[in-house]
């Protein structure tokens, strides 16, 4: 998908050029507008058995596929807390042990803009947990992001390929996380 602009949002020109996806600048009034890399995160939340706790999407892009936790960090706020923000709007759980686990590209396309963004992968658990299924059926999920809260054991690289992830950045985070041990 290509972003783009038929005017100049500034002067209303026509000459408004697009470079790269990246920046937009306008010849005529010196318009410039950046497009720059978002930065989010994600929240890879499991227990001892190796259970991972997923999102079936509520909504678009990539609805009914598998998500975690996570998304887009708020103005003047650290990953870390965005981490912990999201955990509780999306899942309404409260978790603890958030390590970082990396950083992996993805592209976001969302009412017919690209983002690329950058998503920032951690480790949680959820507060009190020992066993995820047990949980996952009283987490009171946020209908609107949410159709269902998914448990799934992985084991091994051919378990993440078989699910149906809805982002490149969890598929990597995941085998990263599994290639450490
Ligand atoms: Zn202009």
């Amino acid at each position: 998908m290509h972003n783009d602009f038929n005017l100049c949002p500034m002067c209303g020109s026509k000459n408004i050029q697009n470079k790269n996806d990246r920046k937009w600048f306008c010849p005529d009034c010196g318009f410039d507008l950046y497009c720059n890399v978002a930065a989010s995160v994600g929240v890879l939340i499991f227990d001892d058995d190796k259970n991972f706790l997923f999102e079936k999407r509520a909504k678009e892009p990539k609805k009914g596929l598998l998500t975690q936790p996570g998304g887009f960090i708020d103005a003047d706020e650290s990953a870390e807390e965005a981490v912990a923000r999201e955990c509780r709007e999306e899942i309404g759980a409260q978790v603890t042990d958030i390590r970082y686990l990396g950083s992996y590209p993805n592209t976001y396309e969302y009412k017919n803009i690209t983002y690329k963004t950058c998503d920032m992968f951690f480790t949680a658990k959820l507060s009190g947990c020992q066993k995820l299924a047990d949980l996952a059926k009283r987490l009171n999920r946020q209908e609107t992001e949410v159709e269902e809260v998914v448990i799934q054991k992985i084991t091994s690289a051919t378990d993440i390929d078989a699910l149906p992830l809805a982002f490149i950045s969890t598929r990597n985070a995941l085998k990263d996380f599994f290639k450490r041990g």
